[in-house]
């Protein structure tokens, strides 16, 4: 979006406030600046010279606090793509000044090359099963960091692809997998879980070799890097022989079906991308269109609540399915937490970035959780997991955090 286009944009906004009763950065905050309308003020300024839009560190601040959950939006009376806005803000500062060099090696460094996330693993496994971070737990140090990262699998999903791929004689669906780089190598439990079940349920899997999907490149506005590692995925998928394309991660499927967005001016992958989204589906509403199997006698007594990854409920558009399942597994009882579309304060890397209001956002999803006396906090994107998974750890909260395709996998 150009500058006029962005200040008509703006100029929609009513100044209602609505977005300040979902923002979550407002709700923790009570700042005017971290809420749509605040932040949309503090563009139009910028946009019409009064304030310097490239060199201003409030911008730069509140911008870049935004967590991009699109809450204001869907709630927005005026229908003002805020999170849109912001996007396309963040990629002209890209642009104009580059990434900052963490965010350069973090994501062009490691998530551009998934590979490189290998010894990460490796690393991260040894620390903890040596007895290291045991020791480092104990003297308290690095508590937050020991507390962020999830148990590391000894395999990735890939490495253990031979073994849990199986033939399947007259599949039901032909479905590629699109193995996320978080699942693959830091939650491998739920990859194997995602690929188990749809076995099970006799559909075909087919794991292609794809790149990330670019998820962190476009929410630091990245957009070269971005449509670097789109286009490959793009190639790759098109020319896969299936019905459905399954999701396990809300983040990657909410990418997947923004490409035809970012090709808009690009014929070819634009076509290309309209077919990859039709084909996109994450994996409850495709076992709920298509059909699954639950295991009757397994029906040990658990009491969950579901937890909406932002890029599922609205991304996805993903709100029903979940809770569907879980509500038709024997022996589960699904409590609604408030909120519970509320943004955890995850969102990617930004708990790393921004930990102050991160953590405030998380610590409001945790009272919620206390809240419905429940066990076990379901939800279905490794980010969330992992911000999750922290908060509990950190808070010495009693309760575990699971995908849905871990519970659904044990009930088959
Ligand atoms: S809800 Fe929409 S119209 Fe109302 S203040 Fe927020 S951004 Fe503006
Ligand atoms: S996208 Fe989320 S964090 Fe950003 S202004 Fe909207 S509601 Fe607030």
């Amino acid at each position: 979006m150009d500058n006029n286009a962005m200040l008509e944009t703006i100029l929609k906004c009513n100044r209602c406030g609505t977005c300040q009763d979902v923002c979550p950065t407002y709700q923790v905050s009570g700042d005017e600046f971290s809420v749509a309308r605040g932040r949309l003020r503090l563009i139009r300024m910028g946009l019409e010279n009064k304030l310097d839009l490239n060199n201003e560190p409030d911008i730069d601040t509140f911008i870049n606090q935004c967590l991009l959950c699109k809450a204001c939006e869907v709630n927005c009376p005026s229908s003002v793509p805020t999170a849109k806005l912001i996007s396309d803000l963040r990629e002209n500062y890209t642009k104009l000044k580059g990434l900052p060099i963490a965010k350069k090696v973090l994501y062009r460094g490691l998530f551009s090359h998934n590979h490189r996330l290998i010894p990460i693993r490796k690393l991260t496994r040894f620390y903890q099963k040596s007895g290291i971070q045991g020791v480092l737990k104990v003297a308290g140090v690095f508590p937050s960091i020991n507390n962020l990262i999830p148990e590391m699998p000894k395999f990735s999903v890939k490495d253990r692809l031979q073994d849990i791929i199986k033939n399947i004689p007259n599949p039901k669906k032909k479905v590629a997998y699109f193995l996320g780089c978080s699942v693959n190598q830091f939650f491998s439990q739920v990859g194997e879980a995602t690929i188990n079940v749809l076995q099970a349920n006799s559909y075909s899997v087919t794991v292609p070799e794809l790149l990330c999907c670019g998820a962190p490149h476009q929410s630091s506005g990245d957009i070269e890097e971005f449509k670097r590692l789109a286009k490959y995925n793009l190639e790759k998928l098109s020319g896969l022989e299936v019905d459905a394309i399954i999701v396990d991660c809300s983040t990657c499927g909410s990418i997947l079906k923004e490409y035809d967005e970012l090709f808009k001016d690009d014929l070819k992958y634009k076509e290309i991308a309209e077919i990859v989204k039709n084909k996109v589906v994450d994996i409850s509403v495709f076992l709920l269109e298509w059909g699954y199997k639950i295991n009757p006698n397994n029906d040990n007594k658990m009491k969950v609540t579901f937890h909406d990854p932002c890029h599922g409920v609205r991304g996805l558009k993903v709100k029903d399915a979940p809770r569907e399942i879980l509500k038709k597994i024997p022996g589960i009882e699904l409590i609604e937490m408030k909120e519970a579309d509320m943004c955890c304060g995850g969102a990617g890397s930004y708990s790393i970035f921004h930990p102050k209001i991160s953590r405030k956002v998380l610590e409001r999803k945790l009272n919620n959780f206390n809240d419905t006396n429940t066990s076990v906090l379901v939800t279905s994107c490794p980010a969330c997991m992992m911000q999750l998974g922290y908060g509990l750890r950190n808070y010495s909260i009693k309760g575990e955090v699971r995908h849905l395709v871990e519970i659904l996998a044990e009930k088959l």
